[in-house]
């Protein structure tokens, strides 16, 4: 059975400000008091889990037992078809510490070594957990082809090499407002709102 959130406090299970500030605006019309897991001084748990849902659930679940509030948190990344959804969830570590996407997308593109299937997605697992260990885990997905060079830089990560289907320009390239309509996320965002948010 699907839980419903009817209102107050929710933590977001993110350091990320800018997320957390996208995030309380879209629960706002729900209720929404959205607080942030760093504003809270909670610590971020060691994403041990195998797959985006594992990981999203075990972050949402660390926050709401530490908070004893609902909490909702998210896990993303690019799975390419020809790379048996490598790098998934390993698409932050690609980067290496320096955060270095132009090497993460070399990476993929030395990977796909000339190989004519460049279809790929993006996912995202989202997770509102409750302090009592229930919790629902919904997952975005946009599908889209692998280009290179890389082009544009509106985005961030992996945008630039990512033409979602149906356009011919890359993530990188899009207006921000327009991606943000189509991406895995905003899928994620309008499958958990209608499962579990109610006005
Ligand atoms: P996280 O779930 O916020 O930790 O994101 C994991 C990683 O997936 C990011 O560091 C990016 O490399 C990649 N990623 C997730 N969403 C996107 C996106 O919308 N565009 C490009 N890269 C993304």
């Amino acid at each position: 059975m699907v839980r419903h959130f009817t209102g107050g406090k929710l933590i977001i299970a993110s350091h990320n400000k800018g997320k957390v500030v996208e995030i309380a605006d879209l629960l706002a019309p729900f209720g929404a008091e959205v607080i942030s897991a760093g504003d809270l001084g909670l610590s971020e748990p060691e994403e041990t889990g195998t797959t985006f849902v594992a990981n999203a659930e075990l972050k949402a679940h660390a926050a709401a037992e530490a908070a004893k509030l609902p909490a909702l948190a998210d896990d993303s990344g690019l799975a390419v078809t020809a790379l048996d959804g490598a790098p998934g969830i390993y698409s932050a570590r690609w980067a290496g510490p320096g955060k270095d996407f132009d090497l993460a997308m070399r990476k993929v593109e030395e990977a796909l070594g000339g190989n004519p299937d460049r279809s790929a997605k993006f996912v995202c697992a989202l997770t509102l957990a409750w302090p009592d260990g229930h919790c629902d885990t919904v997952e975005g997905e946009v599908h889209g082809t692998l280009v290179w060079p890389p082009r544009g830089d509106l985005g961030f990560g992996y945008d630039p090499m990512f033409v979602p289907d149906g356009y011919d320009v890359t993530f990188g390239e899009m207006d921000p407002a327009k991606k943000h309509g189509i991406s895995h996320r905003a899928d994620a965002f309008r499958k958990l709102v209608a499962a579990c948010f109610t006005k």
